[in-house]
C-alpha cells in the first residue's frame, strides 16, 4: 500500500495506527507496564500556562552592545516567541541590576537566575574556568564546539560550575579574535620586552611570560591610556568591536592573532532555577540558546569581514607577529599551563581533556581545512 492509499481509508488507517501502536490522535500510546523507564513522565514538570515564568538575566555588556548584547536581546526575543509567553526572560545589561563582573556570584547566590559572560573572567573563582573559553593556540570556535558538545567539555564544565551552584549552556562564540593593537611594530621578540599591553586572561599569561608587562583596565580607559603612552598595546576583539573603539587612531599595527583563537561566551543559570524550570521551558532554552551559539559565531565573522574593509580603508597597517615571537608565546604557553595544572586538580583534569581533543582536532583540522585555507 503506498502512502496516499493508507491515507485515504480511515478505518484502514486507523487498523494501521493500532498496528503502530498510536490511538486516533496520532499519538503513541505507551504502554507503561512495558516501558518503566517511560514512568519517569509522572516526574516531569509541565508548564503552568496560568502563570508566566520571569528569568532575571544580566550581561556583562552595556545595553544595545554589538553582537554580544544584542545577540541576548535576539534570544530574550526568541524565548517569548517560542514559549507563546509563557516563559519571560528579563535582561538586565551591566550594571542595571549587578555590575558586569559580579554576575558570576549573584547567580550563584540566587539573587539573578542567570547571566551571559565569559568564563574567562572568572579564572579567580577556579583557574579552570578559563580553559572553559579556551586556550593560545587552541581551538577555533567549530573545533571548541565540537569538544564541548561531543568530546566531554560539557560534562566538565556542568561538574565544575555546580559546586558553585550553576549550570552552564553554551552563549555564542567571538570566533578567533586578533593580536591586538600596537603603536610601534614588533619585529622580534625583543620589541616585546617590557611593552605594556592590555591582556586579559590566559593570553595575559603567556604574554607575562614572553616579557610583556600585561596591564588590566576597565573598556572605558582602553583609549585614552592606549593614545596618551600610557599602554603600548591593547587587544580587544576583531575588526567589528576594534574598529568602534577607535584603536586604529593611535595604535596603528594591527596583529593577527593565536591567544584568543575562538573564545566561548556562556549562558549560565542558578543550578535551582533551572532544576525548577518546566520540562518544556529548559527544551525551549536549549535551543533558543544552541541557535544564540550558532548566530553570534556567524555574525562575528560577517561583521568583521566588512570591517576589515573598512580598517583597509583607514590604512591600518596588518601585520603578523614574527616567528621567534610565536615560538616563544608556545613555548610560555606549556609553562603556564604546568604550573596552573600542578597547582589546581581541576585545572588539570579540563586540560588533560582539551589536550586529547585537540591532538586529534589539529591532526584533522591539518589535513582538511587547513591544506583548503592555503590553496584556495
Ligand atoms: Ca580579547
Amino acid at each position: 500500500m503506498n502512502r496516499r492509499d493508507f491515507l485515504t481509508t480511515a478505518t484502514t488507517a486507523s487498523a494501521a495506527l493500532a498496528l503502530a501502536g498510536c490511538n486516533e490522535s496520532g499519538r503513541q500510546a505507551i504502554d507503561y507496564s512495558k516501558h518503566p523507564k517511560h514512568t519517569a513522565d509522572s516526574k516531569r514538570v509541565y508548564v503552568n500556562r496560568n502563570k508566566k515564568t520571569t528569568i532575571k538575566l544580566a550581561t556583562s555588556w552595556p545595553a544595545h552592545f554589538p553582537i554580544m548584547g544584542t545577540g541576548v536581546e535576539e534570544f530574550t526575543k526568541r524565548i517569548e516567541a517560542i514559549s507563546g509567553g509563557s516563559l519571560e526572560i528579563k535582561l538586565y545589561p551591566k550594571n542595571t541590576l549587578v555590575p558586569a563582573l559580579a554576575v558570576f556570584d549573584a547567580c550563584s547566590s540566587g539573587q539573578i537566575d542567570a547571566f551571559h559572560s565569559g568564563p574567562y573572567y572568572w579564572k579567580g573563582k577556579n583557574s579552570a574556568f578559563s580553559l572553559f573559553s579556551g586556550i593560545p593556540f587552541g581551538f577555533t570556535a567549530e573545533e571548541v564546539n565540537s569538544w564541548m558538545l561531543y568530546g566531554g567539555g560539557m560534562e566538565l564544565w556542568k561538574k565544575h560550575y555546580q559546586k558553585y551552584n550553576l549550570y552552564p549552556l553554551l552563549g555564542g562564540n567571538t570566533n578567533i579574535q586578533m593580536g591586538g593593537w600596537f603603536r610601534k611594530p614588533i619585529n622580534s621578540l625583543a620589541d616585546m620586552q617590557g611593552l605594556k599591553m592590555r591582556i586579559p586572561g590566559l593570553g595575559g599569561e603567556v604574554f607575562a611570560k614572553m616579557g610583556v608587562n600585561p596591564v588590566l583596565l576597565p573598556a572605558g580607559e582602553i583609549y585614552t591610556s592606549l593614545e596618551r603612552g600610557v599602554i603600548d598595546a591593547t587587544e580587544w576583539v576583531g575588526p567589528a568591536l576594534d574598529i568602534k573603539m577607535g584603536f586604529y587612531k593611535v595604535a596603528p599595527y594591527y596583529y593577527s592573532g593565536w591567544h584568543e583563537p575562538g573564545s566561548v561566551l556562556e549562558l549560565t543559570f542558578n543550578k535551582h532555577t533551572w532544576d525548577k524550570l518546566a520540562d518544556e521551558h529548559k527544551a525551549m532554552i536549549e535551543v533558543a540558546s544552541s541557535e544564540m551559539n550558532a548566530n553570534m559565531t556567524y555574525k562575528f565573522h560577517a561583521e568583521n569581514i566588512h570591517a576589515l574593509q573598512k580598517l583597509k580603508e583607514l590604512n591600518v597597517k596588518l601585520a603578523q607577529f614574527p616567528d621567534d615571537v610565536t615560538a616563544a608565546g608556545k613555548k610560555a604557553l606549556r609553562e603556564v599551563i604546568g604550573e596552573l595544572g600542578n597547582k589546581n586538580k581541576d585545572f588539570a583534569e579540563v586540560y588533560a581533556s582539551i589536550e586529547k581533543h585537540l591532538g586529534l582536532s589539529k591532526e584533522w583540522s591539518d589535513v582538511s581545512l587547513g591544506y583548503f585555507l592555503n590553496i584556495r
